[in-house]
């Protein structure tokens, strides 16, 4: 096992990543920046290393400072977190090139599946359900892609091969705005990601997201750790999710967990890795994967209680996975309200400093925070404070948790979207659950006609 590990990020995961590596006896090296210098994380680090100015580009994400600082402080292996540099192949590559180990799946498999176009390929092949569209990169010829659109039916959704975050996609109705849609998200993509490589598929109206972990050591055992539905989003950013997806027949999750973990032998993956789809009319369609740990992966701790981070490490570190298929069990249920330090219904981000702090605590409570009464929330970064994690053994409990957990929660000095989280908690809608990815877009606009 690893003597020392650096944690390449910053804020909740920073301290997750942290907490996992105290509990294994390993000691921690915390980057920050200027701009988070008196982070209490920082201090409860073994050692810390301060890696330039606030900006992200200067200090996160700036690799240079970073392999310094692994190798000033003797750090055997780095950890990325999420965002960042987390899904970078290049620096996964600069890390094992300047000799250390980086925690997450080969520089390759992060190439591989960094680009949804040969992602899809690479998952089409190892038998993972896809959706219907254009088998690759859309050719220049206009009439040949009119020819794709006709053929895979409209609406269409026009994809930026090299695309993340939400960006770099058009839906597209009719066949008279399919060539002015291809050429404006072509310029959109080459200017955001320096790759104009497009590709199209089918467009679901209403689909739920849900998401497959994964689990796979060097030695191509790979396991699924359950499934997630992430479906309440506001522009693409999963806000509320919660494990298992209810209302979908069980043997249709294990049959897709199944090709999930068929797909990560085929692929060679290392680490731990999260298969999206969509589901729509009762089937599942692959949309992209994530090579690394997410946000929301305490929901699937909680119900399968395997730390998601240690087993990372572990894998890092070369060992055999510790589980097989049927050691995984799944019980109860939990949710996750990602915290956001923004106005609850406008979205703007509300950074500064906070005065007052009450967290919730209780049965079936668990909060992932790094910040503090005192703590400034900086308007460089991400707008997210923590997550409120509720475990239950039914979803009604673990609702009930929350609605409980939230209102026991004083956050003052900034604005938060807990209100928000508390109007979700009683809404009928949500209560009953398989809400797809609109519902929430739909009840906010709702609400806005209503309140003029
Ligand atoms: P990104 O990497 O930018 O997050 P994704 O491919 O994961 O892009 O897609 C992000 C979101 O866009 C999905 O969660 C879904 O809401 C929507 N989306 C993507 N593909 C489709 C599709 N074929 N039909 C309907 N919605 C889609």
């Amino acid at each position: 096992m690893f003597g020392k590990i650096l944690i390449a990020n910053r804020g909740e995961i920073a301290l997750r990543i942290q907490r996992a590596c105290r509990e294994m006896g390993i000691k921690t090296v915390a980057v920050h920046s200027v701009a988070d210098t008196d982070a209490k994380y920082v201090r409860l680090a073994d050692e810390s290393v301060c890696i330039g100015p606030a900006p992200a580009l200067e200090s996160y994400l700036n690799v240079p400072a970073l392999i310094s600082a692994a190798e000033v402080t003797d750090a055997e292996a780095i950890h990325p977190g999420y965002g960042f540099l987390s899904e970078n192949a290049d620096f996964a590559e600069k890390v094992e090139s300047s000799g250390f180990v980086f925690i997450g799946p080969r520089p390759e498999t992060i190439r591989l599946m960094g680009d949804k176009v040969t992602a899809k390929k690479a998952m089409e092949e190892a038998g993972v359900p896809c959706v219907p569209g254009s088998n690759g990169v859309l050719p220049d010829d206009p009439k040949e892609i009119l020819e794709i659109a006709r053929s895979v039916g409209y609406p269409v959704i026009i994809k930026a091969s090299g695309g993340g975050g939400g960006r770099g996609m058009k839906v597209v109705r009719t066949e008279a705005t399919l060539i002015n849609a291809v050429n404006m998200t072509r310029q959109e993509a080459k200017a955001a990601f320096g790759n104009d490589a497009l590709y199209l598929e089918k467009y679901l109206e209403e689909p739920r997201h849900i998401e497959f972990q994964v689990l796979a050591d060097s030695f191509r055992n790979a396991i699924w750790v359950g499934e997630r539905d992430c479906s309440i989003q506001r522009r693409n950013q999963k806000l509320i999710e919660e494990a298992p997806a209810i209302g979908i027949p069980r043997k249709q999750i294990e049959k897709i967990g199944e090709r999930c973990a068929e797909g990560c032998r085929k692929i060679g993956y290392r680490g731990a890795g999260t298969f999206e789809f969509l589901y729509e009319k009762g089937e599942f369609y692959f949309i992209e994967m994530n090579t690394r740990i997410q946000v929301e992966h305490p929901v699937t701790e909680l119900i399968s209680g395997v730390d998601l981070v240690q087993e990372q490490i572990r894998i890092a570190a070369g060992e055999k996975l510790r589980y097989r298929q049927k050691d995984i069990h799944l019980h109860g249920h939990a949710i996750e309200c990602r915290i956001n330090a923004e106005d609850p219904y406008s979205f703007i981000p509300s950074p500064g400093r906070i005065t007052t702090l009450h967290s919730p605590g209780g049965p079936g409570v668990r909060v992932d925070s790094h910040v503090y009464p005192g703590y400034y929330v900086s308007p460089y970064y991400d707008s997210m404070i923590g997550k409120i994690i509720t475990y239950g053994n039914s979803r009604e409990q673990a609702i009930a948790r929350m609605q409980t957990a939230l209102m026991e929660t004083v956050v003052e000095g900034i604005s938060t979207n807990i209100p928000l989280h508390r109007e979700m908690m009683v809404d009928p809608r949500y209560q009953e659950g398989g809400a797809s990815i609109h519902y929430l877009e739909e009840k906010l606009s709702f609400n806005k006609q209503n309140r003029a």
